[in-house]
């Protein structure tokens, strides 16, 4: 065997954990910053990444391109609020090469969609067709409490622009208690009367937010039960490799996720793993593991010290999560925000 065929195998070798999991699903946030605050996610006072530190554009490509050539499949642009990063349709625009080789089969975002009318076309244009929006809310004061100062309507303005570029939307809602949870039949019956199915997130212990999780945490299952007392759900068995469990609603047609990293741990058959825009790969939301790809990828211009330490951190992925919320344990279980690598 030649040692140019050598280091394509380490190019190009399946990325698969000690649990036998293959990786096929990657998540990026390109940027720790946001356009809003929602108060869950975030304190007010954030102190953000110094620009420096941050990988490039050029550097995120290569980055993402590395792993698509390990086998990623899927991959979703996050943040921080991915779509107010400087120039990121460049980006966009510069991996959807993969899915015209078909190296990559989905390009996906996650966004809070303040960005979102300025941006769909061009989304859709570079070939995203589906994408993910956080919107916990329909009411425009509520809102404005849960994010700190935005704007419904230019979010529901976002998401008309993505539906009319063609794009299929997904709302992400995450279940606060004494905030949304009264709202959540409202949101089924507007996401469901669109075509759009909604996902349920039970919020997780990350990071120091300037007040305790226990006033927030929602379990999912107590806001099953009451659901179920107006909807009829019936189990999918439809699964993304991903943590949420699907049922379909006989009144409205359509489907809601839920996603109970608290109530029901989904690691199993976890396929994902996530890269800050530093180049920190964390193989596991749930846990402080961490390792540092930017050396690498700014140590040689050949990817092959990059695929090495990409393998050296699968090979340590975790099993699962370890989150708890209750009265003893009401303090951040992992130390980094959700805006840090995306969710
Ligand atoms: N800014 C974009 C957005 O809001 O869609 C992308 C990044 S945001 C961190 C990704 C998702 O994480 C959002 O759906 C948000 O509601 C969710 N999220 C943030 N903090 C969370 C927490 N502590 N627990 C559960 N979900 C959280
Ligand atoms: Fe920003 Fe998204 Fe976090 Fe809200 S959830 S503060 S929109 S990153």
């Amino acid at each position: 065997m030649t040692a140019d065929m050598l280091s394509d195998n380490a190019l190009t070798r399946p990325m698969t954990d000690p649990f036998g999991r293959r990786i096929s699903y990657l998540r990026v946030s390109v940027t720790d910053r946001c356009d809003l605050r929602c108060f869950y996610c975030m304190s007010e006072d954030m102190t953000f990444l110094p620009k420096a530190d941050l990988l490039t554009l050029e550097e995120l490509d290569r980055l993402c391109s590395a792993f698509i050539h390990k086998g990623v499949k899927k991959l979703r642009l996050t943040g921080g609020e991915p779509l107010v990063r400087r120039n990121v349709m460049g980006l966009v625009r510069s991996l959807s090469r993969h899915l015209e080789s078909g190296a990559l089969g989905e390009l996906t975002m996650t966004t809070n969609a303040t960005q979102l009318a300025k941006y769909a076309s061009e989304l859709a244009d570079c070939g995203v067709r589906r994408i993910n929006v956080s919107l916990d809310t329909l009411d425009p004061d509520k809102f404005r409490a849960i994010t700190r100062w935005g704007d419904l309507d230019r979010v529901l303005a976002g998401i008309e622009a993505a539906r009319d570029a063609g794009l299929a939307v997904k709302i992400n809602a995450v279940a606060l208690k004494n905030m949304n949870e009264d709202e959540i039949p409202g949101l089924i019956d507007w996401a469901h009367g669109k075509g759009m199915a909604l996902t349920l997130i039970e919020v997780m212990p990350m990071g120091e937010i300037g007040e305790g999780r226990i006033d927030q945490y929602l379990p999912l299952s107590l806001l099953r039960a009451r659901l179920s007392q107006s909807y009829t759900m019936t189990d999918l068995d439809e699964t993304t490799g991903g943590p949420a469990r699907y049922v379909r609603v006989a009144e409205t047609g359509g489907t809601i996720g839920f996603i109970t990293p608290m109530t029901h741990n989904f690691c199993e058959s976890c396929n994902r793993v996530r890269v800050t825009c530093t180049g920190t790969l964390h193989t596991c939301l749930g846990h402080e593991d961490a390792s540092d790809l930017r050396k690498p990828l700014r140590a040689s211009a050949s990817d092959e010290q990059l695929s090495e330490a990409i393998d050296r951190a699968i090979g340590l992925k975790p099993k699962g999560h370890d989150f708890i919320i209750d009265r003893r344990h009401n303090r951040p279980s992992v130390s980094r925000h959700m805006s840090v690598t995306g969710g």
